[in-house]
């Protein structure tokens, strides 16, 4: 395949582990995913697979987490719901400074634990998560460490995580 955009070189194949930021997660890697280069002008192309099954399982992993969710996580669950912020203050019954206060990137404010476990609820409903009930006495009782790296991996088809949600 030749560069689209310097046209003057064919593009080099490669599997490399990727930072996937664009999920709006900063901890997500991608592993074995294949890379597109040009050598001549550096342009990219990454083909990632199946990307909505990537998005449910990392939704998955979240609503499951036994961490409090962190400002971005909770963006990113309610982007899963496909709900704005004044959607999400609407059906939680907030107001919606609180929405941006809880997904703020400099000073967030810590969701409260009846939202949490609201906002995970109406996610595991909508992405039909089975084992979610089971473990909810136990989700979001400890504090984020801000040490877990979502390692994911697209294996048989699927999208898993490799490594563990931090359990320190
Ligand atoms: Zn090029």
């Amino acid at each position: 395949m030749n560069c689209p955009d310097c046209r003057n070189a064919e593009l080099i194949e490669k599997r490399e582990t990727i930072r996937y930021a664009e999920s709006g997660l900063s901890s997500v890697a991608l592993q074995n995913i294949l890379v597109r280069q040009c050598p001549a002008c550096g342009h990219k192309l990454v083909s990632i697979p199946n990307l909505a099954g990537l998005h449910h399982s990392l939704a998955m992993l979240l609503v499951n987490k036994v961490e409090r969710l962190v400002a971005e996580e909770i963006g990113f669950l309610r982007k899963s719901l496909g709900w704005s912020k004044a959607d999400c203050a609407r059906k939680l019954h907030v107001r919606p400074e609180q929405v941006s206060r809880w997904e703020s990137e400099t000073s967030p404010t810590q969701m409260q634990v009846q939202n949490e476990l609201l906002l995970r609820t109406l996610v595991a409903k909508g992405q039909k998560i089975e084992d979610y009930e089971d473990h909810l006495e136990e989700i979001a009782s400890k504090e984020p460490c801000g040490k877990s790296l979502l390692s994911m991996i697209f294996d048989h088809e699927k999208w898993q995580n490799s490594s563990p949600l931090c359990h320190c």
